[in-house]
C-alpha cells in the first residue's frame, strides 16, 4: 500500500475539517460554514462516504482531504501528505512524495525540532537552567504556556548543542545550514545560542523553522534570532502563527504585536488570535500569510513608535490585502504583555475601539491643526490627500475624501481635483521610471550588426574588407 493510500485510509475527513469549522450532521452529509470564505449560511458540505468536501458558495469548489489541507494551509501536496501522515501517526519513508530539495528541508525541520526538544528539556530540568526558569516564572508564564510554546534554554557552552545533535546523526554542515552553529574565522564551529531563553519559531504547519533567543541579564542585544536559512526568513515568519491559526480563522481577525513575550501572554489569557511580527514593521509577506486566514488585521502599535511611516505603510498593506487594517494604540510606555497582565479587559477594550488605519491617520494629522484657519485646512489637505490617493478601493477612497471635505469645509469637487492631480503625477512618474528602465536595456543587436558579424565569422577572409563597414552599423561602438 502506498503512503498516500495509507494516510487516506487512516484519516477521517470529517475529523480533519471539524478542526476548522463546526459541522452539523444532516442525513448522510455534514454541513457547516465554509472555512475558506466568509458566509452567514452554511454552504460547505462534507461527504463521509466519499471522503470529500464541496463548497457551494463563493468558492464553488471541492476535493478530497489532501486538497482541503492544501487549501487550508496554503501548501503543496507533499506538505499536506506529511501533515496528515503525522496526524495519523504514520511514519513516511524519507522518499515518500519528495524530491532532494524537500528532503533537505525535511532534515532542517527535524534538526530544528531536535534542537527545540533539547532546549526545552534543559529549561525544565537542567541545573544550569535555573536562572531561565526563574525568569519564566517572574513573567508569570504557566507550565502549560511554557509547553505550548516549547520554551527552552541554551546552556552557557560553545559545543553543547552541536555535540548533542551530532551524537544524533546530524552533520556539521546541516547544523550550519540550520543556523544553529557558527563557523569562526579559524574554521572551527560553535553553538550560536548560548545562555539564552529560547523561543522556537514555527510556520503555519507547525514545523520549527528557526529560533528567537533572549538574554537573561541586561546585556545587549536583548534578542537575537536565527539567520536567514532555507527554512527561516524573518520577514515572512510570524511568531505564534502555528498556535494562532485556528483562532484567527474562527474569530476572523488577527492581531499583530511585536514581541515573543507579548504573544505568549496574550495566548495565556485566551487571546489566541495574536501573533508577532518580530520587528517593528509588518512585511507584505507576513500580511500575505495572514490573508489566507482572515481579511481583518489589527496592528498593536505603541504610542511612541506609531509614526507616520508606519501609517503610510498601512495603506500599502490594505491594498495588498484588499482589506481594512485597524490599529490599536497602546497606553504610553506599555507593551501588550503589560497591558494584558494588568487587566485583560483593557486589551478587549482596546480591540473594541480599534480604528481603521486611515481614520487613525486623520486623527494624528488633524490633532495638531486648527481646522478653522485657512492655513491648517490647506496643511490637512497636503498631508491627507496623498494618503487617500494611495487607497485602491474606490468606495473607500470616496469615503475619506468626503470625510476630509467635511472636516475642512472644503468642497468635495476641489479635493477631487487635487486627488486627480496627485494620481496623474504618480502615473507620470511611473511612466518615466518605466521608460528609464527600458532605455538602460537597449536591444541587444541590430540586424545589420548581426548580419555583418555573422558574415565575418563564416568568412574570415573577408576581414580585410571589413574596414569599409560603417561605424553606425554597430551598437557597442
Ligand atoms: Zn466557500
Amino acid at each position: 500500500m502506498s503512503a498516500i493510500d495509507e494516510v487516506k485510509q487512516r484519516t477521517d475527513i470529517v475529523e480533519v475539517v471539524s478542526q476548522y469549522t463546526t459541522l452539523t450532521k444532516a442525513g448522510r452529509t455534514f454541513r457547516g460554514l465554509c472555512p475558506f470564505h466568509t458566509e452567514k449560511h452554511p454552504s460547505f458540505f462534507v461527504y463521509p462516504e466519499q471522503q470529500s468536501w464541496h463548497c457551494f458558495g463563493a468558492c464553488n469548489t471541492g476535493g478530497d482531504v489532501f486538497s482541503f489541507v492544501m487549501k487550508n494551509q496554503g501548501t503543496d501536496f507533499g506538505d499536506a501528505l506529511r501533515f496528515l501522515a503525522q496526524r495519523a501517526g504514520i511514519t513516511l519513508s524519507p522518499r515518500a512524495g519528495q524530491d532532494a530539495e524537500s528532503d533537505k528541508r525535511e532534515r532542517l525541520y527535524l534538526v530544528n525540532e531536535a534542537a527545540a526538544r533539547y532546549f526545552h528539556n534543559l529549561l525544565l530540568n537542567s541545573a544550569g537552567g535555573e536562572k531561565a526558569r526563574n525568569y519564566v516564572a517572574s513573567r508569570g508564564f504557566s507550565p502549560k504556556t511554557t509547553v505550548d510554546f516549547q520554551l527552552g534554554f541554551s546552556l552557557n557552552s560553545w559545543q553543547a548543542l552541536k555535540q548533542h545533535l551530532m551524537d544524533r546523526g546530524y552533520t556539521e554542515s546541516e547544523l550550519l545550514t540550520a543556523g544553529l552553529i557558527i563557523e569562526a574565522e579559524t574554521g572551527k564551529t560553535h553553538d550560536r545560542f548560548r545562555n539564552k531563553l529560547m523561543f522556537p519559531i514555527s510556520d503555519v504547519r507547525g514545523h520549527i523553522i528557526g529560533f528567537g533567543a533572549r538574554v537573561l541579564d541586561d546585556s545587549l542585544p536583548k534578542y537575537i534570532n536565527s539567520p536567514q536559512t532555507p527554512t527561516f526568513d524573518k520577514s515572512s515568519s510570524l511568531y505564534g502563527i502555528n498556535l494562532a491559526m485556528t483562532a484567527i480563522r474562527q474569530q476572523d481577525m488577527a492581531v499583530i504585536v511585536e514581541g515573543y513575550i507579548d504573544v505568549m501572554t496574550a495566548h495565556q489569557s485566551d487571546f489566541n488570535n495574536v501573533v508577532a511580527s518580530m520587528g517593528t514593521a509588518v512585511t507584505e509577506k507576513q500580511a500575505g500569510t495572514l490573508k489566507k486566514l482572515t481579511r481583518n488585521i489589527v496592528l498593536a502599535l505603541d504610542a511612541d513608535a506609531a509614526g507616520e511611516e508606519a501609517m503610510l505603510r498601512g495603506v500599502g498593506y490594505e491594498n495588498s490585502l484588499d482589506a481594512e487594517v485597524k490599529v490599536i494604540i497602546l497606553p504610553k510606555g506599555k507593551d501588550p504583555d503589560e497591558v494584558i497582565r494588568q487587566d485583560a479587559k483593557t486589551w478587549q477594550q482596546l480591540l473594541a475601539e480599534a480604528l481603521p488605519i486611515v481614520d487613525y491617520t486623520f486623527n494624528m494629522v488633524t490633532a495638531k491643526l486648527d481646522l478653522t484657519t485657512a492655513r491648517d485646512k490647506s496643511l490637512a489637505r497636503d498631508r491627507l490627500v496623498p494618503i487617500i490617493a494611495g487607497i485602491k478601493d474606490t468606495v473607500r477612497q470616496d469615503h475619506y475624501l468626503t470625510k476630509l471635505s467635511r472636516l475642512t469645509g472644503t468642497s468635495y469637487r476641489r479635493l477631487e481635483t487635487d486627488l486627480a492631480r496627485i494620481k496623474a503625477d504618480r502615473r507620470a512618474k511611473e511612466t518615466r521610471r518605466e521608460a528609464e528602465a527600458q532605455s538602460t536595456h537597449p536591444p541587444s543587436s541590430s540586424p545589420i550588426e548581426e548580419y555583418c558579424l555573422a558574415l565575418l565569422l563564416q568568412h574570415p577572409e573577408l576581414r580585410v574588407q571589413s574596414e569599409g563597414l560603417l561605424l553606425e552599423y554597430f551598437e557597442n561602438r
